[in-house]
């Protein structure tokens, strides 16, 4: 879809990392932001840097986990902008551990933070997106949730492979909507995602093989991949594409692969 300076977006989790970055991109390209968060010191920064490009910013304190946030959040995008026409729901948790050393209760927080939260962003906005007649959602996946290479953060990897589930059966059931859909898959991206992990048990040498494998991105260049799925309506977008390749390996022999994961782990565990 056209980005033009009618066009409003919302974004959670976007007063850091990847969510501010794609905030910033979008206001240079003339779209008004609102952006949703909960700390509310890099709200007020990130609403500052919105507003010195010349576009419209708001910001929301809103915890993505509770519906009424999100209707709040809502409401407050509708009455200062009058419409949305782009929903970004990146607000993201990293819990750590093991599934022996993790507790069921934070599970439950990884997918309600993770997961149902873009479902329920999904369906608050959605009247607003198809009233549009064009409009577009970007849902922040990980690479986590496309293949197993890091068992320390077993419920993040699951919350983030129903984030692809979801995303792509909406691009399915959205298209006929005039709502395009994109699936963001952040391999390594230098943000402040660590800031906020909580770590059940011990953990290991947390996500080697990515590291080891794949680029590390910055927040900014993924915010320009953003604007460029956006606007050409990409459904898959990985910030590493080589990605890609490895996923066609794995398709192709699925149990060669986890077999192969399972020596690389096994060859890279502290002593
Ligand atoms: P970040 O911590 O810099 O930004 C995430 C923002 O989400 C923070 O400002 C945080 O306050 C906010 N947030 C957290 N919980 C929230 C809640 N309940 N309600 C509202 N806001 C909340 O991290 P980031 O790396 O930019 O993360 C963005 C997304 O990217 C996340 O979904 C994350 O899982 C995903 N991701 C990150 C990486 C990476 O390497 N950084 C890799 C893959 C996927």
């Amino acid at each position: 879809m056209e980005i033009t300076r009618d066009t409003v977006a919302v974004i959670t989790g976007g007063a850091s990392g990847m969510g501010r970055s794609t905030a910033l991109a979008l206001a240079r390209s003339g779209a008004s932001v609102a952006i949703a968060d909960l700390n509310e010191a890099r709200i007020a920064e990130t609403v500052a840097e919105l507003e010195a490009l010349g576009v419209g910013a708001l910001g929301v304190r809103c915890d993505v986990s509770r519906p009424e946030d999100i209707a709040n959040l809502r409401d407050r995008t509708v009455e200062r902008f009058g419409r949305v026409d782009i929903l970004m729901n990146n607000a993201g948790i990293l819990p750590l551990g093991s599934i022996s050393a993790m507790p069921l209760a934070e599970f439950e927080r990884a997918m309600r933070v993770n997961f149902l939260a873009v479902v329920c962003g999904v369906q608050t906005f959605l009247p607003d997106l198809a009233a549009r007649g064009q409009a577009h959602i970007v849902n922040t996946a990980s690479m986590a949730g496309t293949f197993a290479y890091e068992p320390d953060s077993v419920a993040y990897n699951a919350s983030k492979a129903a984030v692809i589930s979801l995303t792509e059966n909406l691009a399915l059931g959205l298209a006929p909507q005039g709502i395009g859909v994109t699936c963001l898959v952040p391999g390594g991206v230098a943000t402040n995602i660590m800031e906020q992990v909580k770590v059940s048990g011990e953990i290991g040498d947390l996500a080697s093989y990515v590291g080891a494998h794949f680029v590390m991105r910055t927040a900014d260049e993924v915010g320009e991949m953003v604007v460029a799925a956006i606007r050409d309506n990409t459904f898959f977008l990985p910030t590493n594409p080589e990605l890609v390749a490895l996923l066609a390996r794995r398709a192709a022999d699925p149990d060669g692969f986890v077999h192969e994961m399972q020596d690389w782990f096994a060859a890279h565990q502290p002593a």
